[in-house]
């Protein structure tokens, strides 16, 4: 196909947008998490984290505070508050300080057993499933599967280098072939997660996730392009995100 009939189509894609939550696959030390990465590369952003009360932007998004892609050094408000900070005390560590951060497409395969009657998904906690739904179905019989949903996975330094090795080792390779598990234990500052390469194996999209698996894949670009920097100084004074970008908080 040529370059000119690529793009035609692809304009034609629907879009699919990240939303914060449910769209990001869930890391946690309550389960291990399986991935199999689909993107051929991650793009790359830089990221400040402004908690929830934080003392200089207490009412952030509604006061629920939030993660804001660095609009660059010269025009960035939370860059522009870490200045302010280091020219007050060259030696604080009240600052904001942007984090990079790899954002990719991967396909969840975490085992998970769906619930019959109202199709919640149940992860694994602590080792065991649980035996009843929220809406009251027995669980007991129901065996867990991978959840093959495409979602958006975004991880710092720690877990992208290993994900690089094992791209480093002959008999795994690029990515895209074998599935990798995170095993991630403890909390808070101390959390850590191991990532363990399976071995190599196919993955039938159209089977697992349907023949229209490609329009389910996330516009990444899209998802990590820094917002204007008026909308982000009406966040960080106080105005909710959903509201500044126009969006209802329950469309899909
Ligand atoms: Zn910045
Ligand atoms: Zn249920």
């Amino acid at each position: 196909m040529s370059e000119f009939a690529k793009t035609v189509d692809e304009s034609s894609k629907p879009k699919t947008k990240g939303k914060f939550g449910s769209d990001y696959v869930r890391v946690s030390s309550d389960h291990q998490t399986t991935v199999r990465v689909l993107d051929a590369r991650p793009e790359v952003m830089w990221s400040h984290f402004v908690p929830r009360g934080h003392h200089a932007f207490p009412g952030a998004n509604a006061g629920k505070g939030m993660s804001f892609t660095c609009l660059g050094f010269d025009t960035c408000p939370i860059c522009a508050w870490n200045k302010s900070q280091k020219s007050k005390d060259e030696s604080t560590k009240d600052t904001l300080n942007a984090r990079r951060l790899y954002t990719f497409n991967v396909l969840d395969r975490t085992q998970v057993t769906i619930c019959t009657a109202c199709e919640v998904e149940h992860y694994e906690t602590n080792g065991s499933y649980p035996s009843e739904c929220e809406c009251g179905v027995d669980l007991s019989s129901v065996e867990a599967v991978p959840r093959n949903k495409i979602q958006i996975m975004q991880k710092g330094k720690r877990i992208v280098d290993q994900f690089k090795s094992f791209e480093e080792e002959e008999e795994l390779g690029d990515l895209r072939g074998y599935d990798i598990k995170l095993d991630t234990r403890g909390a808070g500052t101390d959390i850590m997660t191991t990532c363990i390469p399976k071995q190599k194996s196919k993955v039938d999209m159209k089977a697992v996730v349907g023949d229209d698996w490609e329009s389910k894949l996330y516009d990444i670009k899209e998802i990590v392009a820094p917002m204007s920097s008026e909308s982000v100084n009406r966040i960080l004074a106080g105005e909710d995100f959903y509201t500044v970008l126009g969006r209802g908080k329950d469309t899909t």
